[in-house]
């Protein structure tokens, strides 16, 4: 008993049991697991590949079915078995998900100088994460990527970073990380042997750009992309002050964060508004301390978590005024979707008060000028203060813990 024993005819016999009795009990009759990648394609629907080759062997005369333990389910066994049996076979990589690719940065272990890690890795990361974020071709010729890079890597390192300027260096660590992809059918050399590797990148003149599951998820997403910078920053560059690269790259400002998500679009899937005011709440929490200058002697001024802060409270209106005495729609909408709100800090930063969803409010045009100018501002900066705590603590669930 084998697997090359299996027949085109053994197979659909097995999916025809799948249909009749369902998925749960087809796996359970044969004792197999779901599948997690590997899926026969047939007439419009699916089945798990490795279940579905072990329970044909069944229907092979004189056969019983095989067991998981038996055999494998991968390329070279039962999925590659079904394919050659003019099966269509896919393979459903598990979507990326910003956490997977904040743990991958994490990982990079980059050389250090006296004063940290070197930033090259981070400046070419984060070029790409403008390019993605204004919608660029994600792969691009060697000599545009050359030419891009060799500019901001001259302007933006670490004293003592050597070699300066070379993006072939930066390029081929995160290749060998996974966080880039070469168009190339030739091992990329190892980044020692300096001129090696230089050459290696003239001679071959390779595309490349982020992989394409990075490139979607920082495309389409603008909280996707203010956790993703805000990790590559903690991780690179400490308290060397990182706003003059974002600022080249095009990241500057609310635009690490800002996109189309505002707008009602199933694509764009902003089907969650809290979850994506968590993970927003999650980035300033993390970043408040090092602008409350415990870990920082910046202070005040972290332009990812002012970002993040803006962005959480504007989606946490929901359009409208959060006042609660009054509650007004916005008065229009920006270009991007955004309602036209005033994002307010309660108390002034300068006296205290925190730069922290928290303590910050949506307001409308009017309510931000009595606010600001009003004689009953002071009885109104009371009562926002209890508003905009009530506000979070509805959203932020279980990161109101941390962020209250
Ligand atoms: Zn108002």
């Amino acid at each position: 008993m084998a697997l090359k024993d299996l027949t085109r005819d053994a197979v659909i016999a097995a999916i025809n049991e799948f249909d009749s009795v369902g998925r749960e009990q087809f796996l359970a009759k044969y004792g197999f697991a779901e599948s997690r990648r590997l899926f026969v394609q047939y007439e419009g629907k699916s089945y798990d590949s490795k279940a579905l080759a072990g329970a044909a062997h069944a229907f092979l005369s004189g056969q019983s079915s095989l067991k998981a333990s038996e055999f494998s389910g991968g390329w070279r066994h039962a999925a590659g078995v079904l394919q050659h049996l003019g099966f269509d076979v896919v393979d459903r990589v598990p979507a990326l998900t910003v956490h997977d690719l904040v743990r991958a940065i994490d990982r990079l272990r980059p050389a250090t100088v006296a004063s940290g890690p070197m930033l090259k890795q981070a400046v070419v990361l984060l070029w790409a994460i403008g390019l993605a974020r204004r919608g660029a071709d994600r792969v691009l010729t060697w000599e545009r990527t050359h030419a891009e890079l060799t500019p901001l890597l001259t302007a933006h390192h670490r004293s003592g970073e050597r070699p300066e300027g070379r993006p072939d260096y930066p390029v081929a660590a995160l290749y060998r990380a996974g966080l880039w992809t070469l168009d190339t059918s030739t091992s990329v050399p190892a980044a020692h042997g300096d001129a090696r590797l230089r050459r290696w990148f003239d001679e071959h003149q390779p595309e490349g750009g982020l992989p394409e599951p990075v490139y979607e998820l920082l495309r389409s997403s603008g909280v996707a992309r203010v956790q993703v910078v805000s990790a590559i920053v903690d991780k690179f560059f400490g308290d060397f002050d990182y706003a003059a690269v974002t600022k080249a790259v095009g990241l500057e400002g609310d635009s690490v964060v800002d996109d189309d998500l505002m707008l009602p679009d199933e694509d764009a899937g902003i089907d969650d508004p809290k979850r994506d005011y968590q993970d927003l709440i999650a980035v300033v929490t993390n970043r408040e301390p090092s602008t409350r200058g415990k870990r920082r002697p910046v202070v005040g001024n972290d332009p990812i978590r002012l970002a993040a802060a803006r962005r959480a409270v504007l989606l946490r209106s929901e359009g409208f005024c959060e006042n609660p005495a009054c509650g007004k729609p916005a008065p229009d909408y920006t270009e991007r979707g955004h309602p036209v709100l005033e994002v307010d800090h309660v108390s002034d930063i300068a006296t205290g008060g925190r730069d922290h969803p928290v303590q910050m409010v949506a307001l409308c045009p009017d309510c931000h000028a009595v606010k600001t100018r009003g004689r009953s501002r002071h009885q109104l900066r009371e009562r926002l203060l209890v508003a905009a705590r009530e506000r979070h603590e509805a959203w932020a669930g279980t990161a109101a813990l941390n962020g209250g």
